[in-house]
């Protein structure tokens, strides 16, 4: 706990959230697998149901009661998101299907325009794939190179070697604040500043910051941020992209379709303004409503507090898990969020995440999404732990006796 953090409410919260209460496999659930999607609050639950039940109508075109209705708590849902990123402009955020989609978008738009042959993007060797492949795919067209900053062994970003890459031919920069493998949180906002010295453009993959700490895109002087809704405590299919103003007016359409429109004639079209220039035929509109419900929640408990709890439970984990012979902490960075990536001598990942969901423990094995940092670990992949600020620390203590448990059938 810090200073200005306040405890929060563990079983409360617990309460809110109807999918914890569940049994798996004739246990009470044990769910460890947030990195790859978070359970729901009931108020985003009731929100969803609501809009069907209610006022279900598409947005933005029609007259009728229910289309304005509609429209207007997508757009609300727009603005909780632009106050809740910090943007200075609730046009910068635009509603995408998901992080992925969002990078996707970024690539096939500033990255079109921007990089030519003989150019680079610069990412790291801790991207997610949704971080590495839309580049890639960029660079092949464009004959472009594209370049990564190192880790070392603890799973940092080597900061000296960022510095060095950062070159004229760099367009773009990409970059996770928080790794969903190894939990390293990156100093994005001293990285940025760099880039920017250069007069280079910086894309922050949020998937993993969002949900766990608070984030001020204006602060950390992004210029293009992305997140998920459903790793946020939201629902599936909905994403954000924050675009920097000034950018945003100079970028081409992602996708044509109606909605993006001011004019269609055979002859030619007239784009809308941004953010409505950028979403292509009819939203995600539940999803969006969802998600603004799920940013009220997170902000009602305060992040402040969410990151304090979590901090908590990571160290707690970190000193239970490193107790259990043979288990080799993958990530061991100074700054990182409530995520364990690990393997046991001798265990092939995928068995002890069997064993373990044979106790109700459900946690994530393989690769994470992340095949070029299991290459630099030399590992296949890892057992991957984590956490949300409804997990406990009765939680990591069942954790650990099932590892042991599962080391002792196993090994
Ligand atoms: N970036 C990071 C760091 C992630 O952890 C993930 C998902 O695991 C993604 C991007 C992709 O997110 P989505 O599948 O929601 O588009």
């Amino acid at each position: 706990m810090t200073a200005e953090s306040k405890p929060i409410d563990i079983p409360a919260i617990r309460r809110d959230f109807p999918l914890l209460s569940r049994e798996v496999n004739g246990r009470q659930l044990v769910y460890l697998d947030n990195g790859a999607t978070s359970q729901k609050p009931q108020t985003v639950i009731d929100a969803i149901a609501d809009y069907y039940s209610r006022y279900n109508a598409n947005i933005h075109r029609g007259v009728h009661a229910l289309s304005q209705e509609a429209s207007q708590v997508y757009e609300e849902a727009r603005a909780t998101v632009q106050k809740h990123l910090g943007a200075g402009n609730v046009n910068e955020i635009i509603f995408t299907r998901g992080t992925t989609e969002s990078i996707n978008l970024v690539a096939a738009t500033y990255g079109r325009m921007h990089v030519q042959a003989g150019d680079e993007v610069l990412i790291t060797a801790m991207e997610h794939h949704s971080n590495i492949v839309p580049w890639q795919m960029l660079c092949e067209e464009k004959n472009a190179k594209l370049v990564v900053v190192p880790v070392n062994d603890a799973g940092e970003l080597r900061t000296d070697e960022f510095g060095k890459l950062l070159s004229a031919k760099t367009k773009i920069v990409a970059l996770t604040q928080v790794s969903n493998t190894l939990g390293t949180v990156n100093p994005v906002k001293a990285l940025i500043a760099q880039a920017h010295a250069k007069n280079i453009p910086v894309l922050v993959d949020g998937a993993q910051a969002v949900p766990h700490m608070a984030v001020d895109v204006r602060d950390i002087d992004a210029d293009f941020y992305a997140f998920s809704g459903h790793k946020t405590f939201g629902p599936t299919g909905i994403g954000v992209l924050y675009v920097r103003e000034s950018i945003l007016e100079t970028l081409p359409p992602y996708q044509g379709g109606g909605g993006i429109i001011k004019t269609v004639t055979f002859e030619k079209t007239e784009y809308a303004d941004a953010p409505l220039k950028f979403e292509a035929g009819t939203p995600n509109i539940e999803g969006a409503i969802g998600l603004a419900k799920a940013l009220d929640y997170i902000n009602a408990i305060g992040l402040d507090n969410i990151h304090a709890y979590e901090n908590q439970l990571l160290e707690y984990a970190t000193a239970k898990l490193s107790a259990i012979a043979g288990l080799r902490i993958i990530g061991t960075a100074k700054e990182k969020a409530a995520v364990i990536s690990f393997v046991i001598e001798g265990i092939h990942p995928f068995d002890i995440g069997m064993a373990l969901d044979a106790q109700g423990i459900a946690v994530r094995t393989g690769h994470h999404c992340t095949q070029p940092l299991m290459d630099r670990f030399s590992i296949p992949g890892t057992v991957r732990a984590s956490f949300a600020f409804y997990n406990t620390k009765e939680e990591v203590d069942l954790l650990a006796a099932g590892l042991t448990k599962a080391v002792k059938i196993l090994a």
